[in-house]
């Protein structure tokens, strides 16, 4: 495992588990780490490798309260843990019910470590709320935090940074996967993206696969309206759930999840 510098300062680490990006941006006198992995296990490993890059003082910001960007936050702390201002509820309604799911889903596959490590995590709360900007000055580069409108989540939050051309995510761009609608808002996920292209980046890192260009996005965006129309027409009975399914752009499984989510 190691990091890629993506711009000046701006760091990616990729992860086979659940093909997680994490990020880091330096600056002069501070640097933010995006992201924290999935339990309190990870969140140490991550901890240690931005070590390894720095030894500034850093602060976290979190994409979205999903459980694979936000378990590992503790090993960061004492920190200012920044989010989305909805992200707390979401954490208080869901972290206890996403840990029963995942731990299953480990011990099932046999991942009993993870398993283990994951029933013993609890996300610490953001204490840092955005509603729709915040500015963070590193010391000679200021990134934005952004809240962009309704997508993945009801929360997710993206990190700008101007000067390197980069724009961290999370999870409203995914490559190497269909984007995850469990929590989605399908209807409004095109115009997101929108703005997120408008803020100029040249690379994205999504929050799983490999970073990517703005031509990547736009054609995910592009599906992703696509299947808005799509469950605009079966709302208004022109298309039936099969004929639904069928001219999606995206697998029946990831469809039928998104479906539900526009009903
Ligand atoms: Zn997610």
């Amino acid at each position: 495992m190691s990091w890629s510098e993506v711009g000046a300062g701006v760091f990616v680490r990729r992860y086979a588990e659940l093909d997680l990006s994490v990020g880091l941006v330096v600056g002069g006198e501070s640097a933010l780490v995006i992201d924290t992995r999935g339990d309190h296990q990870q969140g140490v490993e991550l901890a240690r490798a931005v070590r390894q890059v720095t030894a500034l003082p850093w602060q976290v910001a979190i994409t979205h309260g999903h459980f694979d960007h936000c378990f590992g936050t503790d090993a960061f702390l004492p920190a200012h843990v920044w989010a989305h201002e909805r992200c707390p509820a979401h954490l208080a309604r869901t972290a206890a019910g996403q840990r029963d799911h995942w731990v299953a889903h480990y011990r099932q596959e046999g991942a009993d470590d993870i398993a283990a490590a994951l029933a013993a995590s609890a996300p610490a709360m953001p204490d840092h709320l955005v509603s729709a900007r915040a500015d963070l000055d590193l010391g000679g580069r200021t990134v934005q935090l952004r809240h962009l409108g309704l997508g993945h989540t009801d929360h997710d939050l993206v990190v700008a940074v101007p000067d390197a051309g980069v724009v961290f995510a999370g999870d409203l761009v995914e490559q190497g996967a269909p984007p995850d609608f469990e929590d989605a808002y399908p209807q409004h996920w095109p115009s997101t993206v929108d703005a997120l292209l408008a803020l100029g980046p040249t690379t994205i890192v999504a929050g799983h696969g490999t970073p990517v260009d703005p031509d990547f996005v736009r054609t995910q965006r592009a599906e992703l309206a696509e299947l808005a129309r799509i469950g605009h027409a079966l709302r208004g009975g022109a298309l039936s759930l099969d004929q639904a399914v069928e001219r999606s752009p995206f697998p029946a499984a990831t469809t039928l999840t998104a479906l539900a989510r526009l009903r």
